[in-house]
Parts: C-alpha cells; structure tokens; sequence
C-alpha cells in the first residue's frame, strides 16, 4: 500500500514542494495540514497536484482545539498513519510587540512548538498502530538555534535560559511572553522555538523509540533566502538577504543546482525536474526533507540531520543547549502542562 503522511503547513514553501514530490513517486498519498484550507487547495492546484494524491485538512497550530479536532479528523478518514512531518512556522522579526495564540501563548513558540508538541504527542499513538515499515516523525529545525554555528551566532541568540517564561505559559500578563523571561523579541522567540522542536525531537526519541521502533529526526535543510517565511521581514531585509547568502555565506542554492541535488534521490524513480520548476530553493530543501521522510537509509532515530556542499547527508551536533538533555527534560514537563495533557 501507499505510506500516508500528513505535513504541517503544506500551503506554500518547503511544505508545499515536499507535498508535491512526494506525492509524485506515487509511493506517497499526502495529507496537507493547514490553516488555510482555500489557500493549500489553490496551491496544490497550481502545483499540479494529482487530485487521488493528497487531501488537504484543517489545522491551525495557534489553537489547541484545531489541533485536537485535526486529530480527529484525521482519525476519522479511517486512514494509517506512518510519516508527520511537522513544518509549519511562523516568523516575526519585525514584530515589537508579542501576540498570541487562541491559548494565549506567545506565538511564534506558541505554533511553531507547542501546537507541533501537541500534534506529535498525539499522533504518537496513530503512528505506533501503523503497520508501515519505516515510521517517521520529522521536525523541521533550524541552524539559527545552534549557537555552535556562525548562523546561529548572529545576535539576538536563542537562550532558553531557566525555562521561567514558558513555566508562566508565555501568556505575556504576568510572566514574559519569552521562555527565559526576557523581553520579547520575534527573532529570538523563532529561534527558541526551533531550539525547542529539536529537543522535544531528541526527547520523543529517548522516551519512544526502543519501545515503538519509529524513527524521530530534524534537520536543518539550508537556508532558502526565498520562502515566505521572510515575508514579515522589512522590504530592505527581503531584497539584501538572498545576495548575502549567494556571495558571502554561500548557502543559498540555486535552481540548477536543486534540480541536480533533486535527480540524486534514488528512491524517486522518475522525477521529472522540469516538472518541478517553481522555486527551485523549494527543491533543495524538499529534497532534504524528502530524504528524511523516505530515504531507506535514514532511518537512524535521535538525529539532526544536515547536508554538506555536495548533498550528502551527515549526522549534524547540535549546540550545547539544543542537546542538553536535562532542558529537553523540562521543557518536555512544563509544555505537556500546558497544552493539558499532564
Ligand atoms: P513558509 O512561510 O513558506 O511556510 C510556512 C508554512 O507554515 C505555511 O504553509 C504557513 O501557512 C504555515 N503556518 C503558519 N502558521 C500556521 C498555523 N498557525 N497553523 C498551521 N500552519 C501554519 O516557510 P518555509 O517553507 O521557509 O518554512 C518551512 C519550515 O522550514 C519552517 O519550519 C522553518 O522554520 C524551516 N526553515 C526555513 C528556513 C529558510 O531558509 N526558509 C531555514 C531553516 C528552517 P500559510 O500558507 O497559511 O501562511
């Protein structure tokens, strides 16, 4: 049979592309989570999705009810599930002052973990049940959270701190809306989330994965100076970074290049690059993704993935604080406390 996987935020960007490919090697039917459902339609539409391969589902990571009823939802379709790729973030760099989720989390951390916490915590069980070889729970992480990087070095840092903000619920009233307590700052709080989904990876991995077999994982695909992700970034900021990462960090990749890395993915037997034209950063990175997802040789639990100049896969170190397993720890306790499951 066809594996089934759900990807979050699958309406645009690295999501949308992954859905795409995926869907392609017809191995794969693909269930699109996202906030907008009209949006993810028209994307997949214009994509050139085949209609019998994916589905498109509500789920608003910003609020806990959508999450649960995803769930159901998904429950109800009467389908296994064997892969959830949780992709969908939000960034804020230019935002001076917090806002919310419907729960009153601050909402980069907000979406970006807690909604993905909670998706995972339970779909653990729908992936357990799954008679699917290889199962796989992915989370897309972020280099800009590894202090031990020249990316993840450019100020402000991720810090998590003492966890004193997310203790409080980030609800911004009477504790701060940032987890170490701090003032808010969007650039920060989007890097403390990503430092967060690859804690909760290595935690989900320590506590699930001798008794269920299934595969944790994130990664970091490179950095695609192209997605939406950039869109709430001032215009200066949208019109320099792509030329910054061309020229001086030489991560941005082009679209030849893509399509090059993209035709090296064995398990795809005819991926058609021209096919695949959009944006070919997309490509880079669904091609990391898709690797993760499908690649019979990634199967390796408790990793963070990356890939070096010439698309080979390599088992990453993460910083000192986004592998302290003492902090995956606590912040595994006190984000189960808030989205009620504890
Ligand atoms: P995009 O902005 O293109 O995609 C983000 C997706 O998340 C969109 O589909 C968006 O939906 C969705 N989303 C946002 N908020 C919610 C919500 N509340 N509920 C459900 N879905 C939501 O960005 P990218 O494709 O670049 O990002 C994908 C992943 O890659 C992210 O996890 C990001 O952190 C990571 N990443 C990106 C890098 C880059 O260089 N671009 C570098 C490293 C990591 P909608 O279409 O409705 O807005």
């Amino acid at each position: 049979r066809k594996g089934n996987v759900i990807i979050t935020g699958a309406s645009s960007g690295l999501g949308l592309a992954t859905a795409k490919v995926l869907a392609e090697t017809g191995k794969w039917h693909v269930t699109m989570a996202c906030r907008d459902f009209l949006k993810a339609e028209r994307a997949a539409k214009s994509a050139g999705m085949n209609k019998d391969s994916y589905d498109v589902m509500h789920l608003d990571l910003a609020s806990l009810d959508s999450v649960r009823q995803f769930v159901d939802n998904f429950r109800n379709s009467g389908k296994p599930l064997d892969a959830l790729v949780c992709n969908a973030a939000v960034y804020l760099p230019t935002a001076k002052e917090p806002t919310f989720t419907a729960d009153g989390f601050e909402l980069s951390v907000g979406v970006n973990h807690l909604g993905h916490y909670l998706l995972s915590r339970l779909m653990l069980e729908d992936l357990n049940k799954s008679d699917y070889p290889s199962r796989r729970l992915i989370i897309v992480g972020s280099i800009t959270g590894n202090t031990n990087t020249v990316a993840g070095n450019v100020p402000p840092k991720a810090d998590l701190g003492d966890l004193r903000g997310l203790a409080g619920g980030l609800t911004g009233l009477n504790t701060a809306s940032m987890i170490n307590g701090g003032d808010f700052d969007g650039a920060k709080a989007y890097k403390d989330s990503k430092v967060c989904n690859m804690l909760s990876m290595q935690e989900f991995h320590r506590r699930f994965h001798e008794e269920t077999g299934i595969t944790f994982a994130s990664l970091y695909p490179g950095c695609i100076a192209t997605t939406g992700l950039f869109r709430e970034h001032i215009p200066l900021f949208r019109l320099l970074f792509p030329p910054f990462q061309k020229y001086i960090t030489k991560g941005f990749v082009s679209e030849e290049e893509a399509g090059k890395r993209l035709a090296q993915v064995r398990q795809l037997p005819s991926p058609p690059p021209s096919s695949l034209s959009a944006a070919g950063a997309d490509l880079y990175f669904s091609l990391s993704l898709l690797q993760v997802v499908g690649e019979p040789s990634l199967t390796k639990s408790g990793v963070y993935w990356s890939w070096n100049q010439n698309s080979a896969s390599f088992e990453n170190q993460l910083s000192e604080e986004a592998s302290d397993p003492e902090k995956a720890r606590r912040v595994w306790e006190l984000s189960e406390k808030l989205v009620g499951l504890a």
